[in-house]
């Protein structure tokens, strides 16, 4: 039985509605990375009451995560806890009534189907572009929406892909770009990130309007602008043409 005052904030929401809330109860998510993208989507997807959480993550708890991944604490660090590990079980105390799993490997193309499944909304919350390529590809070829956000320094990206409607990872970043070295980010700039990555699954869920479908949102959280752009499919995308 669902704890409603649990949530009747947002059931006071006429787009969410008592009717609403049984719909994210029933729903199902996969995170794709629980670092400083999907510490805070987890969170507020837990926190909301999204019914089926899954976290896919190959890492421990290291030391230099801290400054951003806020769902792994010191304690996590000292003992190199799994990060889908730790974030279970803070998940879990922040809200028992909802499921959450994780997987601890590393996702590639071979062990697309296994790792994502068929959720309702898959959320890149990963750190490099080859294997967001390889989550693109899996999610494009079998229709499964695609919540997209890329952050380094000040500045992010974030955009929702529609198999088949919209444009792709790969029609946006054909190539993935070299870097060496760790990416360096401010803390907040991941969290306001992988927060709207929440609040961007949830509408998804929902049905709501106002999703960024074939647009891209870019933040620079130094300058503070915003803007967002219409992106278009490449008609000759190797992952999305045709579908
Ligand atoms: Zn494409």
């Amino acid at each position: 039985m669902t704890e409603r005052k649990r949530y009747a904030r947002q059931i006071l929401l006429p787009e969410v509605g008592e009717s609403g809330q049984d719909v994210l109860a029933g729903a199902s998510v996969t995170i794709v990375g629980v670092g400083g993208l999907g510490s805070p989507a987890a969170m507020y997807l837990a926190a909301a009451g999204v019914g089926n959480i899954r976290l896919i993550d190959p890492d421990p708890v290291e030391l230099s995560n801290l400054n951003r991944q806020l769902l792994h604490h010191q304690e996590d660090y000292e003992t190199s806890r799994a990060k889908v590990e730790s974030a279970k079980m803070k998940l879990r105390s922040l809200n028992p009534e909802i499921t959450v799993e994780g997987v601890r490997e590393r996702l590639d193309l071979k062990n697309a189907a296994r790792l994502v499944q068929k959720p309702n909304v898959v959320l890149d919350c990963l750190d490099n572009y080859d294997a967001r390529h390889d989550l693109n590809r899996y999610c494009v070829t079998n229709g499964l929406k695609l919540v997209h956000a890329a952050v380094e320094g000040w500045r992010g990206q974030m955009t929702t892909i529609f198999p088949g409607k919209t444009c792709c990872i790969s029609c946006l970043v054909p190539r993935s770009p070299k870097r060496e070295g760790p990416i360096p980010i401010i803390g907040a700039v991941a969290g306001t990130f992988g927060c709207m990555e929440a609040n961007e699954a949830i509408k998804t869920i929902l049905g709501l309007p106002g999703v960024l479908q074939g647009r891209l949102l870019i933040g620079d959280l130094l300058e503070q602008s915003w803007e967002t752009i219409d992106v278009e499919r490449n008609p000759h995308c190797p992952v999305c043409k045709g579908i």
